[in-house]
């Protein structure tokens, strides 16, 4: 069976500059949503626990059960709300407010500019209204950047505008008596594009994972993947010169030679797109369970590096990694 392997070094790696930018482990939420981001959701939560890392940020409340017994805060991002003491539910929308049962544990997502989920600032006395009217615990104020991994003005216009949420929220705790929320709002390329982070932390994805997709014109931080995939060889058979192999037969042998079929196809998640491997290329089309490669090694690597792939078939490293089929096996290495 095809299999994913983990390197612990290089996530380690990842996290000592993630939290060295972001001032500590206290001040880095790991963001384990969509199966890790498709590296595993169990492997990477207890390797980030094991580092020190005590928040994460998940998608859904199965998601959060799973590694509940690994971190004191769990931010869930969408869906509807269950009582724990530390799971944080995400208000999307003012309806939210209503919907959610007295006592439910909260966070404020605020539309500082991506216009995508979250309450407008202008809403926010009447959030604040609704959480103290409804008994609510209000727990955290926070945004999402649309544009922090583009040279341009728009994070620091998303910022100032969270800036004046931030200096609005206190007031308003005041106002209603409620305890000071959580601030938080970089993501991994707004917390490398900053000096430092005045929030008190930052939720950091990809980063973690290995990679930024920032603009060229920004100086990378010295990230290592963390994630290799690979495949098993199934068989092996000469292809003679003028043969053809695969669906539809589109590789012609321009020689004769060996090749092997290995146990990985688009069922796991990998493309059709894809062409080349880590030493080597496709031969052909990638069926659903299997690919054909040159030669007869045991086993071949076949990314090492979510980047390079996502380049050859133009999408980005989070939709390669995302895409890797739970099924694998997850190896966790040195
Ligand atoms: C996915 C997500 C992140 C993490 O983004 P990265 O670019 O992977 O660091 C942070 N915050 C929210 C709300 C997200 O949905």
């Amino acid at each position: 069976m095809a299999y994913i392997k983990l390197s612990k070094n290089a996530f380690f790696h990842n996290l000592e500059l993630i939290a060295k930018k972001a001032g500590g482990n206290e001040k880095v939420a790991i963001v384990l949503k969509d199966n890790a981001y498709g590296h595993g959701l169990l492997e990477i939560a207890k390797l980030a626990s094991e580092y020190g890392i005590k928040r994460a940020v998940v998608r859904n409340t199965a998601e959060a059960k799973e590694i509940e017994n690994l971190f004191d805060y769990i931010l869930i991002l969408a869906d509807a709300p269950q009582q724990k003491e530390k799971f944080h539910y995400t208000i999307n929308s003012l309806e939210d407010l209503k919907r959610f049962p007295t006592g439910s544990h909260i966070e404020l997502k605020i539309d500082t500019g991506m216009h995508r989920n979250g309450i407008v600032p202008d809403e926010l006395e009447e959030a604040f209204k609704i959480i103290q009217k409804r008994a609510l615990n209000l727990k955290g104020v926070f945004t999402h950047f649309r544009s922090a991994d583009e040279l341009s003005s728009e994070l620091f216009w998303q910022e100032r505008n969270f800036d004046e949420v931030k200096k609005r929220s206190l007031e308003l705790v005041k106002r209603y008596e409620l305890p000071k929320p959580l601030f938080h709002s970089c993501n991994s390329a707004a917390l490398f594009r900053k000096q430092r982070i005045e929030d008190d932390f930052a939720r950091v994805g990809i980063a973690a994972y290995g990679y930024l997709e920032t603009d060229e014109i920004f100086k990378s931080p010295p990230l290592k993947p963390v994630l290799s995939l690979w495949a098993r060889r199934l068989s092996s058979r000469v292809l003679k010169k003028g043969q053809r192999v695969g669906y539809g037969g589109v590789f012609e042998a321009d020689r004769d030679m060996v090749v092997s079929a290995y146990d990985i196809g688009y069922g796991d998640g990998i493309f059709r797109a894809q062409k080349s491997i880590v030493d080597g290329k496709i031969l052909g089309r990638v069926s659903m369970d299997n690919i054909i490669v040159e030669g007869k090694q045991d086993k071949i690597c076949i990314f090492d590096d979510a980047k390079r792939v996502a380049k050859e078939i133009g999408t980005i490293s989070y939709e390669v990694l995302v895409k890797l089929s739970p099924n694998l096996a997850r190896i966790v290495c040195e």
